[in-house]
């Protein structure tokens, strides 16, 4: 049976400890690079959660009619914070799930960027449009809604979250973060951001508790919308608690994207183009490529540019500068990983380069090439959250586009070809996408929506469509 999600993955070794009804979860890290316990944190328990959120409610009365101006020089300064506290925020990342700190000082300027940008941009974005009824004034304002809950995966730990609320707070919302449970240490970092930032105390909080709590807190009378990034499983769920509370929820979800390989690629620069998409953030990224279609006439070379461009990418030290693959998030998601390729090997994939768990403690696996992808194999049908690639072979362009749709997925995509207007019409007309790149690997920019169709989620994050989410769009008459 095809399975419609990443399975029931648990990223971390360390989950909360099956704590009984009432009482509060104990979170310890599990550093992904030796296997070894690090840090242990208390969490919630889900009073404990719905207290924060009212306090966040609180805040929010205040904060709701504060000017631009107010919350700009603010979202600089958390700008600031991030900047100066870089290093100390990427080696958080790769204690507890194991991120390249090259990657990790990359995230935390995105995220300081991101700052900036809304910062700049947010009272653009809500200012008020005037509307012209011929007769009375009327106008549309943007409100914001109250607390917005947001349930965030560990893979970017504070890009996902800066993303998200870096607009919301400029809307004039308060947050609560409900971070995954392998990244508390991060969870609480991103709270202190915004208060050393000079944000009220309350206004963004941080609440530890395991996934099984979030219903109930949806439902929660100081919650007033949800937006959740990570698996289909967890969206399915946040969707029918979100449905059945009547708030507006915001899904971004899984991905398997597809890159399509035409003839006239410059097969090199292609490779390049599909092994960093393949391998960005060790393969654990919704918007890594996953599936490469390739037209029949340039397989074979591509499939033997690939391997040499992956070849490169060696497990290495995830501290050291020159590494480009550390180790995945744990061992339980590397097994998964594992546990995909072989079902897909033994469906009739052939594997062309990795494909072997390392003897070694840690959570590592290499990076993998497999040919020969068919529906009915998992590196087919699933996402698979690691560095393996997936070759698929098309007849020509239209097969090629056929394959790329036919997913339940529909995230990132992208087209490798050296005539940029066949490029350019088949990202813009016939992929299946919330983004469709040209002769570049997808990459999540706040100056452009993001998002997916399909099981890959609903709504928008980043630019002036993200911030529209979580607000009230209220038309506004006065008759004379
Ligand atoms: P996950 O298991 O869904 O976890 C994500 C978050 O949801 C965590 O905070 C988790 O809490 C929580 N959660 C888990 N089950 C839940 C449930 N039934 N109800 C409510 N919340 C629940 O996802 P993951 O495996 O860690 O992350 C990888 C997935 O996220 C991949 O599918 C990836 O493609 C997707 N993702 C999507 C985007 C995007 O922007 N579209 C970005 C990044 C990742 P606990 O940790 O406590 O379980």
């Amino acid at each position: 049976m095809q399975r419609s999600a990443t399975p029931e993955r648990d990223p971390s070794a360390a989950r909360e400890q099956a704590p009984l009804p009432g009482a509060r979860p104990r979170l310890t890290v599990v550093d992904p690079a030796t296997g070894e316990a690090g840090r242990s944190y208390e969490g919630h328990a889900l009073e404990d959660a719905k207290a924060i959120a009212a306090a966040a409610r609180r805040a929010f009365e205040a904060w709701r009619t504060t000017a631009f101006d107010d919350r700009a020089r603010r979202m600089r300064t958390a700008a600031e914070v991030l900047r100066a506290r870089a290093a100390e925020f990427a080696e958080l990342m790769t204690e507890e799930m194991g991120k390249l700190t090259a990657d990790g000082l990359a995230e935390i300027e995105k995220c300081a960027f991101n700052c900036d940008y809304f910062a700049e941009h947010a009272a653009e974005f809500l200012a008020r449009r005037p509307a012209d009824l011929g007769g009375p004034k009327a106008f549309v304002t943007y409100n914001p809604l109250g607390v917005v809950l947001a349930v965030m995966p560990w893979n970017f730990p504070f890009w996902q979250v800066f993303r998200f609320a870096a607009p919301t707070l400029m809307a004039g919302n308060a947050a609560v973060l409900k971070h995954a449970s392998n990244v508390p240490g991060c969870a609480l970092a991103i709270e202190a951001v915004f208060r050393e930032a000079g944000f009220p105390e309350d206004l963004f909080r941080t609440v530890m508790v395991p996934g099984r709590d979030v219903s109930a807190l949806i439902g929660d009378a100081n919650v007033a919308a949800v937006t959740l990034t990570g698996s289909v499983a967890a969206g399915r769920s946040v969707a029918q608690a979100a449905g059945g509370a009547l708030k507006k929820a915001v899904l971004e979800l899984g991905g398997s994207d597809a890159y399509i390989v035409l003839e006239d690629a410059d097969i090199d620069q292609a490779a390049t183009v599909c092994a960093a998409a393949r391998l960005v953030n060790g393969g654990q990224s919704c918007i890594a490529g996953k599936r490469f279609i390739v037209v029949a006439p340039v397989r074979e070379a591509f499939e033997r540019a690939l391997v040499e461009k992956l070849s490169a990418y060696a497990m290495g030290d995830p501290r050291a500068p020159a590494t480009r693959l550390g180790p995945m998030s744990s061992v339980h998601a590397r097994d998964e990983i594992h546990d995909q390729v072989q079902k897909s090997v033994a469906a009739g994939a052939r594997l062309l380069l990795g494909g072997s768990l390392p003897d070694r403690p840690g959570a590592w696996y290499p990076a993998t090439v497999l040919a020969g992808v068919r529906p009915g194999q998992p590196a087919h049908d699933e996402e698979i959250f690691g560095p393996v690639a997936a070759v698929i072979e098309a007849a020509d362009e239209t097969d090629a586009i056929r394959i790329a749709n036919a997913s339940e997925f529909g995230l990132g995509s992208g087209v490798l070809t050296r005539d940029l207007a066949r490029g350019e019409r088949i990202a813009a007309e016939a992929l299946e996408a919330g983004m469709s790149f040209v002769n570049a690997n997808v990459r999540s920019d706040p100056r452009l929506p993001f998002g997916g169709v399909k099981h890959s989620g609903y709504g928008r994050e980043c630019s002036d469509f993200g911030i529209h989410e979580f607000v009230n769009i209220k038309s506004v008459l006065v008759q004379p």
